[in-house]
C-alpha cells in the first residue's frame, strides 16, 4: 500500500437518507457542498436530495456494471488532488450497494477515505425489531435462486444472533415459508418502508407474520429480521447419514453437495461426515 500524497484528494463515503430526505447530517451535506464532485450509484435519485439541500455539485454515475471502469476513473481524479464523496440509491454506499471496489482501489492508492456516518436500513430494522440487538449478522439478499436460497438459510439455521436480511417484497411470502420450514417457527420481523409514508413493522412468529400478510399485495422496500436460534444445537436426535438423505430430498442436490452441507452445519470435515455415511455410522 502506498502511503497518501499531500496532493491528493479524499473519498467521503457519505451515508444518504433510505427515504425521508430529513435522514441526513449536516455533516453530509456541507461535505456534499463543498467536495470538487458526487459519485452515485443513481444520478437521478441523488439529483432530488441534492435539489433539495440547494447542493450544486457536479455529479458522476456509479454503479454496479460500470464499477470496474469507474473506478479507474475517480481514482485518478482523486489521485489528482480532487474531492469525491461517494453515495449510493439510499442508506450507506458498500452495504449491498456499490462502494467496495472503489473504496479498496482509493486505499491501495494510499488516497484517504474519511466516512460520513448515515442511516441504513439494516441497522434502523434491528433497533425496531424488538430483537436482541446485541450481536446480530447481516445476510444482505438472500440469493434469489431457490436451491441456493435454501441452503443458505440450512446453514444459517444454529446461528444463534439475531438475522438481518435485506429481501424483495415479491419474494418475501416464499422466503418466509422457507424460513419456517426449515429455521421453525420462531420469531420474525417485517420492516417495510422505513422512514416513509407507508412505514409497517410486523412482529411475530412466521406462522402469525404470515397470516397478517395474507392476501395482501406486499409494495415497497422490505427488511427480514429473525430470531436466532434459542439453545445449543442437538445433533443427537439425528444421525450424520440420516441427516444427509434428508438433505437431499429436502433442498434438491446431490449427495456429495448433501454432504459438504451437512460437514460444515456439523461443523466436522467433509472426509469425516463422508466415512460416516458410507458407513452409515451415527
Ligand atoms: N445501501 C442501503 C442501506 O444502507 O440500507 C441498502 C441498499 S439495497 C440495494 C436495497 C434494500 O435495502 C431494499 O431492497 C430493502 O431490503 C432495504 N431497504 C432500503 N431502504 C429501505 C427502507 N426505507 N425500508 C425498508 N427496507 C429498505
Amino acid at each position: 500500500m502506498k502511503t497518501s500524497s499531500p496532493a491528493s484528494g479524499t473519498l467521503y463515503p457519505v451515508g444518504t437518507p433510505i427515504g425521508n430526505l430529513e435522514d441526513i447530517t449536516l455533516r453530509a451535506l456541507r461535505i456534499l457542498k463543498e467536495v470538487d464532485c458526487i459519485a452515485a450509484e443513481d444520478t437521478r435519485t441523488a439529483r432530488k436530495l441534492l435539489n433539495r439541500y440547494e447542493i450544486h455539485t457536479p455529479t458522476i454515475s456509479y454503479y454496479d456494471a460500470r464499477e470496474r471502469r469507474k473506478s479507474g476513473i475517480i481514482v485518478g481524479r482523486l489521485k489528482a488532488g480532487e474531492s469525491v464523496a461517494l453515495i449510493s440509491e439510499a442508506g450507506l454506499p458498500g452495504i449491498s450497494d456499490p462502494g467496495y471496489r472503489l473504496i479498496n482501489e482509493a486505499i491501495d492508492a494510499g488516497v484517504p477515505v474519511i466516512p460520513i456516518p448515515g442511516p441504513t436500513a439494516s441497522f434502523t430494522a434491528l433497533v425496531v425489531s424488538g430483537l436482541p440487538a446485541d450481536r446480530f449478522i447481516f445476510e444482505g439478499f438472500l440469493p434469489p435462486a431457490k436451491t441456493a436460497r435454501r441452503k443458505k438459510l440450512f446453514l444459517l439455521q444454529d446461528e444463534e444472533r439475531t438475522l438481518i436480511f435485506y429481501e424483495s417484497p415479491r419474494r418475501l411470502i416464499t422466503t418466509l415459508n422457507e424460513m419456517k420450514e426449515i429455521f421453525g417457527d420462531r420469531k420474525v420481523v417485517i420492516a417495510r418502508e422505513l422512514t416513509k409514508k407507508f412505514e409497517e413493522i410486523i412482529r411475530g412468529t412466521v406462522s402469525e407474520v404470515l397470516d397478517r400478510l395474507a392476501g395482501r399485495e406486499i409494495k415497497g422496500e422490505v427488511v427480514l429480521l429473525a430470531e436466532g436460534r434459542r439453545g445449543k444445537p442437538d445433533w443427537k436426535h439425528i444421525s450424520a447419514p440420516d441427516q444427509i438423505n434428508l438433505v437431499m430430498k429436502d433442498l434438491g442436490i446431490i449427495r456429495m453437495e448433501a454432504i459438504k452441507l451437512v460437514a460444515e452445519l456439523r461443523g466436522r470435515s467433509k472426509s469425516e461426515i463422508y466415512r460416516r455415511y458410507h458407513h452409515k455410522s451415527p
